[in-house]
């Protein structure tokens, strides 16, 4: 794995330096972070690189997940549907089942680093866990709570507000609550082999083992089969656009550990595209980095259609690799995309058609939307800041109620 030196060229030195100048103050400082899955997701993604680097940076930084059999997991994947949409519900049982297995991961969760760093709900409750004492728990929310079902918020709210602080992705994420909330959006890594530059003869080798043709331009989306990611949308849009453009949809996509869901919304998808000889659905491994960097590389044009969002890594690491990308103005996709100047932001279906014919029909302006939106991506999305967030909030803990920390 590439260390913080390697970053260099892409961030600049002034950067780094600032990283382990603030870095030096919170020297063997102990971090866990507990969150549901190693594996798929936006979170493992990112804590699969964030951990390595803390540790490079002096402090001693863990990364644990909690474990949960099927039940658990129906439920939470209802907790989460229900907190990003208060028109979804989770059943009488869940919270029980929700209940009992955070009761069973105590006995194998060491809790006692200095700072608990819990994210998402599925692993909320182990706040019940801390003690009075000197170490701080911090909530990562990395998905819209903004808008919840009351029942379920009712139930997590009591929990958040166990924490000395938590951490939303975008400011329209937050809740009113008791405790100091901070904004810290996600990123992603530029040298990892899902960003990392690859070449045209690695790009080609890729497809061509995979089977993808690219003898027609490609317009694809990376998400997990989830309904909020709206892959049904995404197939009616391209069919909408289909007597316009000569191109191919690829629908890429895998499961998680704790998404259920993922197989039931692969075969809705499979039958919805199973008479389009356009349309492509893959399901990769959840290790496949490179495979989706180099398809997000081949593709003329990125969607992300998502109907709820939190913060939307794959539109950021398409943006990054210069791509246009077209994407519902959802979650923190406006964080990441200016409409018409760093890529193009709709609201249905229809917008999501037109825009591929347009998109398609003028690469000069498609290209120019990548070109600002990987500049933009550059300047605000990129794992250094999220460190340097992290490494400041840390910082902030042991200064509660203090506007200004001297150090
Ligand atoms: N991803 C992946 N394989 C897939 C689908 C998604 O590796 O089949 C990755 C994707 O590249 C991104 C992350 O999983 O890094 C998804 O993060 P995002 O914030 O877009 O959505 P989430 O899955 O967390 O809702």
């Amino acid at each position: 794995m590439p260390k913080l030196e390697a970053y260099r060229d892409v961030v600049g030195a002034q950067t780094l330096e600032e990283l382990r100048t603030l870095a030096r103050y919170l020297e063997g400082k102990s971090v866990l972070h507990v969150n549901s899955t190693a594996v798929g997701g936006g979170v493992a993604e990112i804590l699969n690189r964030m951990v390595p680097l803390l540790c490079e940076l002096g402090l001693v930084a863990t990364w644990d997940v909690i474990k949960g059999g099927e039940a658990f997991y129906a439920a939470t994947k209802r907790f989460h549907n229900a907190l990003h949409d208060d028109a979804q519900e989770a059943m009488p049982e869940d919270y029980q089942v929700y209940e009992e297995t955070i009761e069973q991961n105590f006995a194998r969760l060491r809790l006692d680093a200095q700072i608990v760093f819990i994210h998402d709900p599925q692993p909320a409750a182990l706040v019940k866990k801390r003690r009075d004492s000197n170490n701080h728990w911090i909530w990562r929310c990395h998905i819209d709570v903004s808008r919840p079902h009351p029942q379920v918020w009712d139930f997590f709210k009591p929990y958040v507000e166990r924490y000395d602080a938590c951490v939303f992705s975008a400011p329209a994420f937050a809740r009113q609550l008791s405790i100091p909330q901070v904004l810290i959006s996600p990123s992603i890594d530029p040298l990892s082999d899902k960003n990392r530059e690859l070449d045209r003869t690695e790009v080609t080798a890729v497809l061509d083992r995979l089977g993808i043709p690219t003898d027609k331009p490609l317009v694809t989306q990376v998400s997990r089969f989830d309904r909020l990611k709206d892959p049904l949308g995404v197939i009616e849009a391209f069919q909408m656009a289909k007597p316009y453009v000569n191109a191919r949809l690829l629908l890429v996509g895998g499961s998680a550990d704790d998404d259920p869901e993922g197989a039931q919304v692969l075969a809705e998808v499979r039958e919805l595209a199973q008479d389009d000889p356009d349309i492509l659905i893959l399901s990769l491994p959840p290790t496949s980095h490179v495979e989706i960097n180099a398809i997000q590389r081949a593709s003329s044009v990125i969607l992300q259609k998502s109907l709820r969002e939190g913060f939307g890594l794959t539109v950021a690491e398409a943006l990054w690799k210069g791509k246009p990308v077209i994407a519902s103005a959802v979650g923190g996709i406006p964080l990441q995309i200016t409409h018409q100047h760093s890529g193009i932001l709709v609201h249905s279906i229809d917008g999501a058609a037109y825009w591929i014919r347009q998109l398609l029909r003028d690469p000069e302006y498609a290209r120019r939307l990548g070109e600002n939106g990987r500049e933009h991506i550059r300047q605000n999305f990129l794992l250094t800041r999220h460190l340097r967030d992290y490494l400041l909030l840390f910082l902030s803990l042991d200064h509660p109620g203090e506007d200004w920390i001297h150090l």
